[in-house]
């Protein structure tokens, strides 16, 4: 019978493992601090994945409200996780798995199920070492095939929620050679009122990282502006690691500017050489900017794109802001994204929706905020304005159409209004007996045929795209043929899915089902994003301001 440290991995394809903890405060973008280090060892040419720990109870983020902890991030397998598995993706140009994402809930329910089956014989099943093997397994399985696995635990050091895997992660260092594995801590170094930056929160966060037997190899400090010499220096003694071993990681205006404060500080360099990759590394002349040049590109105006959404949280729409700013890094534009309240819509939507350059409707659950997401798509529809619904959205168009141009009084989802007299979006019929016995969610990636000589067609130059989906109603098939006359197309189809609409002679007006935003990256922007920018651009001419300094 094997034990749960029995995996199938060779130690000797000596993985490396950046171990990336929190301290003094939760937020202080120690995800985007990895991703950064992690973008750049691959620019040194080295395969980086990354593992995110989320020591909560649930088993995925699946049922997580947005509005307390971001969107739920879809991954190409159907995974519902965490935001910050986003930022990876997006910085290391990479696809994860639902492995890539250990949750306490996903270890315990595993560890629990074989207590079950009775596949511990009878032992007591414990913490440690029962719980901890299985992180330590998990960890090691994602990091197969790859040279670095960068493992971010989230929440901050002392939380009860995040022992075992800090427990976890002391035994795993403890099984590797030593230059395998690199403890980075990041810590927030806030100012006193007369500007000097304080050192002794992160002595404390410090201070408690060692009680649980683990020592930092290095410490980013996050504050306003750069570390000052002497705050390394304190940090340094206090905290038991060389100078050099201390880096700033300063507030940037574009998370994507991270990565070239990080090489600037040599934190890159400083890990490289600390697991023994140096050696393998491209010569520093010779390494990838691919990044930097797209990153810092020369923008020539700005446009505004109104986001008709529920929640007044950026990070509840993460993928779409991130998406709306790759197409402009593609166009050379500042994209400039603004909440509007999908529910006040309701009397006030026309000058809310006049400032706007472009209107993109998000995804969503429930009745709140729909009648408001109907009238900006109808605002959109009827004065030109270029409109991108996405998912809820893409439904939403659905209605909007059905009731103003089709005349279908009273239309609406049925996930909305189970009485409505045209429910034009409902549950396929051959979903309603699954439905019935608990509900499912069509997951994760899912291929789309696209008719030529559409919109959508013009936008991914081809006749199919493969895009992640998260969603449970379809438009109805008894309403097919309702929509079958000009100018509304549904362009894009999976058998008797409806997976994209566009209409005709409108500048630009597109809904998709699949939810586009989570495959689009810096370097690889999404095409109906770019499509939309593009044609936000053609609106407003050039954008409104020049405005083509870049700081970095
Ligand atoms: N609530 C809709 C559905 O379940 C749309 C889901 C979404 O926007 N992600 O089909």
């Amino acid at each position: 019978m094997p034990t749960e440290s029995d995996t199938h991995y060779d130690p000797s394809l000596g993985n490396k493992f950046i171990f990336v903890t929190g301290g003094v405060m939760s937020g202080l973008g120690k995800g985007i601090t990895a991703a950064s280090t992690g973008r750049l060892l691959e620019n040194a040419g080295f395969d980086v994945t990354a593992v995110k720990v989320d020591p909560y109870l649930n088993v995925d983020a699946g049922t997580m409200n947005p509005f307390q902890h971001g969107e739920v991030y879809v991954l190409k397998d159907g995974g519902e996780v965490d935001l910050d598995l986003g930022n990876y993706e997006r910085f290391l140009g990479i696809d994860m798995t639902s492995d890539h994402n250990i949750t306490t809930g996903k270890t315990y329910q595993h560890v629990i199920e074989k207590e079950r089956a009775g596949d511990y014989l009878g032992k007591t099943v414990q913490i440690i070492p029962h719980i901890t093997d299985d992180i330590k397994r998990r960890i090691r399985e994602a990091a197969e095939g790859h040279d670095v696995c960068i493992v971010e635990v989230g929440g901050t050091v002392g939380d009860i929620e995040g022992m075992p895997y800090l427990e976890a992660l002391r035994q795993f260092a403890h099984e590797e050679p030593e230059e395998n594995v690199l403890f980075v801590h990041v810590t927030l170094v806030p100012y006193s009122k007369n500007g000097e930056q304080k050192t002794k929160p992160t002595q404390h966060s410090v201070k408690e990282v060692r009680s649980i037997g683990l020592q930092p190899d290095v410490i980013v400090g996050r504050s306003d502006e750069k570390l000052a010499p002497e705050t390394k220096e304190k940090i340094a003694l206090f905290c038991d690691i060389p100078t050099e071993a201390v880096f700033s990681n300063p507030d940037v205006e574009d998370v994507y500017h991270v990565p070239l404060v990080v090489e600037e500080e040599g934190l890159d360099q400083y890990v490289l050489e600390r697991l023994g990759l140096a050696e393998d590394a491209l010569p520093q002349g010779q390494r990838a900017s691919e990044w930097r040049e797209i990153v810092t590109c020369e923008k020539t105006g700005t446009v505004e794109i109104a986001l008709v959404g529920k929640y007044d949280l950026e990070d509840a729409y993460m993928s779409i802001h991130e998406s709306l700013k790759h197409a402009g890094f593609e166009l050379g534009v500042d994209v400039e994204t603004r909440w509007v309240d999908a529910d006040e819509m309701a009397d006030r939507h026309v000058e809310r929706l006049r400032e706007a350059d472009g209107i993109v409707v998000p995804g969503g659950f429930g009745m709140r905020g729909t009648e408001g997401k109907i009238r900006a798509i109808e605002y959109a529809r009827e004065n030109d304005v270029p409109f991108l619904g996405l998912c809820l959205g893409f439904q939403m168009a659905v209605v909007e159409y059905a009731r103003n141009v089709l005349g279908y009084e009273g239309a609406h989802s049925a996930e909305m209004e189970e009485d409505t007299p045209h429910p034009v979006i409902d549950i396929l019929p051959e979903q309603y007996e699954v439905e019935n016995m608990g509900g499912t969610m069509r997951l994760g990636e899912h291929t789309t045929v696209i008719e030529p000589e559409t919109l959508a067609y013009e936008l991914y130059g081809d006749t199919s795209c493969t895009e992640r989906h998260r969603h449970r109603y379809e438009v109805n098939p008894e309403y097919f043929e309702d929509f079958a006359d000009e100018p509304f197309v549904f362009s894009g189809t999976a058998g008797n899915r409806m997976e994209i609409l566009e209409l005709e002679g409108h500048p630009f007006f597109l809904g998709t089902q699949f939810h586009p935003e989570y495959s689009s990256r810096p370097d690889d922007p999404s095409p109906p994003f770019v499509g939309f920018v593009e044609a936000v651009l053609e609106r407003t001419g050039a954008g409104r301001d020049a405005d083509t300094e870049v700081t970095v």
